[in-house]
């Protein structure tokens, strides 16, 4: 999964991003505010950042110098309110890796994404497995017995981060903030209505589930 912390103090603007590249299965944690952005860039980690230029507490090009020059090195895609910026002022000197320019169209932003992601970082496993299930991160699917799965994107990543920590303990924390973002104020009903909903689409009862909750502190998968 890839976890991407999007800096924009429009409202509406930064609830869109959101909601689309969520659709997309990436994982977003919101910032509306320049020092905070800073401080989770700092403290957390993220494979891309969106990042405004105009923001209140620190602007874009500050974030972006600050965080370079503490040695961050996750790409940062900025993004400008004009279309004749110089690559100055678009922060690209400041250590941005693209701009785009506001208004755009979320496929561009999707395109723009990806582009950014491809560079080669250390490759995780591409096909996550237990028993009969497999999940396949290129292609987004899980099959069970070599049938698809359907899954909802908030499903899919449950199962990506419990199989990527196969025989671990994930709290219900750990879970929202793999799967929904850092700064989500999602309940733990939340995550236990989508893990039954998991549940039934992977298991074959009476077998119990791969999906196994240690009581008081969280759930791990493990084969019998
Ligand atoms: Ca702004």
């Amino acid at each position: 999964m890839s976890r991407i912390l999007v800096v924009e103090d429009e409202e509406g603007l930064s609830g869109a991003i959101r909601e689309w590249l969520e659709d997309d299965y990436y994982v977003v944690t919101l910032a509306n505010d320049g020092s905070v952005a800073l401080d989770r860039l700092l403290t957390e980690s993220y494979e891309l950042v969106l990042l405004d230029l105009m923001l209140p507490g620190l602007n874009g090009i500050d974030v972006c110098k600050r965080f370079r020059e503490a040695g961050g090195a996750t790409p940062i895609l900025m993004l400008t309110a004009k279309s004749t910026l110089s690559a100055k002022e678009a922060g690209l000197d400041s250590g941005a890796d693209d701009y785009l320019t506001k208004p755009f169209d979320m496929r561009e932003l999707s395109a723009r994404v990806r582009a950014l992601l491809r560079r080669p970082q250390t490759q995780p496993r591409i096909v996550l497995e237990v028993n009969d299930l497999k999940l396949d991160r290129n292609s987004r699917t899980v099959t069970k017995s070599g049938q698809i799965v359907r899954l909802q994107p908030k499903e899919f990543l449950l199962l990506e981060v419990m199989l990527e920590r196969y025989g671990e303990v994930l709290s219900t924390d750990e879970l929202i903030d793999h799967v929904w973002g850092a700064d989500s104020d999602i309940a733990p009903e939340t995550v236990r209505s989508h893990l039954k909903t998991l549940r039934k689409k992977i298991d074959d009862p009476p077998e119990p589930s791969v999906i196994r909750t240690v009581h008081g502190m969280g759930y791990k998968i493990e084969a019998d």
